[in-house]
């Protein structure tokens, strides 16, 4: 499920391959996944142009096309996904919206037909696509975070999980930072002691950076989120059986041992 280590990793796909190369050809397999826009209107608006620098707010992602051109805005919602590959190969109908350039084919997929690529004239404000949203996880700073609980009723989980509080945490990666930091789900968000806010904040950072590198939330034996898909999931750290519920409309796994619910 595409959360911010995932764009982070679409958004160095662009920079690395496509960022320079002129749209030579725009195919559509999905119109419906196309906002702001039509098929032949993308076409027109594109083909000539140059890809420039890709830019990352929270779980969006932002490409000019020229100097002071229109933008496309990538959105993966749950099953989007961002691809490239060499010209020689030709795109197919999984390709859903597949940009040719001049050295390959950067493609845009989604398998439920949820997310896509919205297009933007030029001088549009990107806010104007995405709506509001809050300061992207990747530079919350201690202070920040501390700022933004303080100011929160609710549980700790809704909090996080709102794009308009921290952009770009989704589901998988608070599930994580909660059950390293210790506190439940349902923890008053404004009520956290500091040694708890500090903890708190470094396995934010950690987890972050760890799946910043992975490309995406790991899944490895001392991961949380390896048990989401266990039959009978466990707690890596000690073994008591992890609840399993519904936070915010969400399935939220914690430990009841060591994330206790509050009183
Ligand atoms: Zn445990």
């Amino acid at each position: 499920m595409p959360e911010l280590p995932d764009v982070e990793k679409h958004r160095r796909t662009i920079a690395e391959h496509a960022t320079g190369q002129t749209v030579r050809r725009v195919e559509v397999h999905d119109p419906e996944l196309l906002e702001g826009t039509t098929p032949q209107g993308l076409g027109r608006s594109a083909v000539g142009r140059e890809i420039g620098e890709p830019r990352r707010l929270g779980k969006w992602l932002a490409v000019g096309l020229d100097r002071g051109g229109p933008t496309l805005v990538f959105h993966f919602r749950m099953t989007g996904d961002l691809l490239w590959r060499p010209v020689a190969e030709e795109a197919g109908s999984a390709d859903a919206v597949a940009f040719h350039l001049d050295e390959g084919i950067l493609s845009y997929r989604s398998r439920r037909l949820l997310g896509g690529v919205t297009y933007l004239p030029a001088g549009r404000d990107l806010e104007a696509a995405v709506g509001p949203l809050g300061p992207d996880a990747a530079d919350v700073d201690r202070h920040q975070l501390g700022e933004l609980l303080a100011g929160r009723r609710g549980g700790l989980k809704s909090a996080l999980m709102d794009q308009r509080m921290i952009a770009g945490l989704g589901n998988e990666l608070v599930d994580e930072i909660l059950w390293r930091s210790g506190l439940h789900p349902a923890r008053p968000a404004a009520e956290l002691a500091e040694d708890e806010l500090a903890d708190l904040y470094s396995e934010f950072r950690e987890v972050l950076r760890r799946s910043i590198r992975a490309g995406h939330v790991p899944s490895g034996p001392t991961w949380l989120n390896a048990q989401r898909r266990e039959d009978e999931p466990r707690c890596p750290r000690c073994g008591a059986a992890l609840q399993r519920g519904r936070v915010g409309g969400r399935t939220t796994f914690w430990c009841p041992r060591e994330q206790p619910a509050p009183s």
